[in-house]
């Protein structure tokens, strides 16, 4: 699989608007690397593209990618940062596979998005701890801590297992530790954690 790291930003991204601060003031005058878009990651499958979470700058994060194809969509959870751009996807001239848990679903297509979303996109309702198979790769969405439902997921294709999981602090249950223990690659957001950063597993 190939990885595409699209906007690994925190929620404000930066140069975040009407900020000030040291960091913002020299990424609004240099760019290049300082500036941070919010997060996305675009995970090439075999025959297949999962593009998780659609941040409110994911028509440019395309764009500026050349990515022209996208199978499905895996929504992490409801914050701004993450589903801001999903109204871009009406624009969108394919079918697409939208992967949200019910609840997160609920939330975040409010009866009118949920309609247009229709148009466009099937709705694949997720659960933690549920596979989701396909013919080459599988993967599993598991729970992560955070303000409001959240969920990850571990990708295994080819005996190798990527782990990936946005905003969450690092209190994580035994089960999702167990499912991510001696992963090859471990890609994590941790804008919550209060401490050093140290799984025990
Ligand atoms: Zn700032
Ligand atoms: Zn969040």
């Amino acid at each position: 699989m190939r990885i595409c790291f699209l906007g690994s930003g925190a929620a404000e991204g930066s140069p975040a608007i009407s900020c000030h601060c040291e960091h913002c003031d020299i990424a609004r005058r240099k760019g290049g690397v300082l500036e941070r878009k919010r997060g996305a990651v675009l995970f090439d499958l075999p025959d297949y593209k999962l593009l998780v979470d659609a941040p409110p700058d994911i028509r440019e994060l395309l764009n500026s990618n050349g990515i022209k194809e996208i199978s499905g969509i895996f929504l992490t959870h409801e914050h701004f940062d993450h589903v801001g751009g999903l109204k871009e996807f009406l624009y969108w001239n394919k079918q697409i596979d939208f992967f949200a848990e019910p609840e997160v679903f609920r939330r975040v297509a409010g009866k009118m998005l949920r309609q247009e979303l229709n148009q466009v996109a099937f709705h694949f309702a997720f659960h933690p701890g549920v596979d989701i198979i396909f013919q080459d790769f599988s993967f599993t969405p598991f729970e992560v801590r955070h303000t409001v439902p959240c969920y990850g997921l571990i990708i295994y294709e080819n005996s190798h297992r990527v782990v990936y999981a946005a905003d969450t602090s690092n209190r994580l249950s035994n089960y999702s530790l167990t499912l991510i223990r001696d992963a090859d690659v471990l890609i994590l957001n941790t804008p919550f954690s209060q401490k050093r950063w140290i799984i025990h597993i």
